[in-house]
């Protein structure tokens, strides 16, 4: 049986990554804050367990990771928070936090996961960046398109760093994903309907959409993918000009 840990894995996307990697026979470590959400969780999916951790503080994460087991095939970087506002009324405590949760967040476990896996001589890292993490930013959206163009780009540093250690490193970047921290927004059946529109298949994405790609890119079937950035996005960010429109 190969092991995963999933960090954010009391989350939307989180969640269902743990159980379709449940489902593929997968021992799964979920990584989160909370401890009674991941406890609750761990009854839900076979072969899991709560690893309670706060992923910003490298102590936890070594804490959790060699309470895991000796051997770890797969990490997805999952974890993720947003605290919008526009950059001039940011205040530093939420831009620091953005950057500490998903940009730090992913290189400390990612490190503490990649020594584990240097000396078995293989693993597979999949990162969680964004739409917002590429060439569009979203409007007030504080430091969170910033921590995720660092994703990007770490994600294909790991890469080159860590490709000849047998250990396969991809970024996937999902859209408007109704699920987890977006999903009150489309709760507003205008905003919904406004987003829908935008999108080139017509529909939000799920948290299902994402970990089908998560679990193909953690596969043999991607096995000479590497350093990538997979969009998940139902085509919304090759969409600018057709929503312009033409009379
Ligand atoms: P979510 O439901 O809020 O899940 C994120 C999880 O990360 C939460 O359980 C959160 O715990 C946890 N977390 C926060 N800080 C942590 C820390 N210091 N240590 C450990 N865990 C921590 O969000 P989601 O929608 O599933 O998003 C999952 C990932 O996908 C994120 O990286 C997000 O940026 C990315 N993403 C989401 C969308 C979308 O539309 N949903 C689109 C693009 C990318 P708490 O709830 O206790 O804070």
């Amino acid at each position: 049986m190969k092991s995963l840990i999933v960090t954010g894995a009391a989350g939307g996307i989180g969640s269902q990554i743990a159980k379709q990697a449940s489902e593929k026979n997968y021992r799964v470590g979920l990584m989160d804050l909370d401890e009674k959400k991941l406890e609750d969780l761990a009854k839900l999916i076979p072969n899991s367990f709560a690893l309670p951790t706060d992923i910003t503080d490298e102590e936890s994460v070594t804490e959790s990771i060699n309470g895991f087991g000796s051997s770890i095939d797969a990490l997805v970087n999952c974890a993720g928070i947003v605290r919008f506002g526009g950059l001039l009324e940011q205040d530093i405590k939420d831009f620091r936090d953005v950057i500490n949760v998903n940009l730090l967040g992913c290189f400390i476990v990612s490190c503490a996961v990649a020594r584990v896996m240097i000396k078995h001589g293989e693993g597979n890292i999949v990162n969680i960046s964004s739409i917002s993490g590429g060439k569009h930013p979203a409007i007030h959206s504080g430091a969170y398109a910033a921590a995720k163009a660092g994703i990007v780009m770490l994600t294909e540093q790991m890469s080159l760093e860590w490709g000849k250690e047998g250990i396969r490193v991809n970024a996937i970047s999902p859209g408007f994903i109704n699920t987890g921290m977006a999903a009150s927004h489309y709760k507003n059946q205008k905003e919904r309907e406004k987003r829908e529109d935008m999108v080139p298949l017509g529909r939000l994405g799920s948290s299902e959409d994402v970990a089908k790609v998560v679990m193909f890119l953690l596969s043999e079937d991607s096995s000479y993918v590497h350093g990538e950035n997979i969009l998940i996005d139902g085509g919304v960010m090759n969409s600018v000009l057709a929503n312009i429109g033409r009379d």
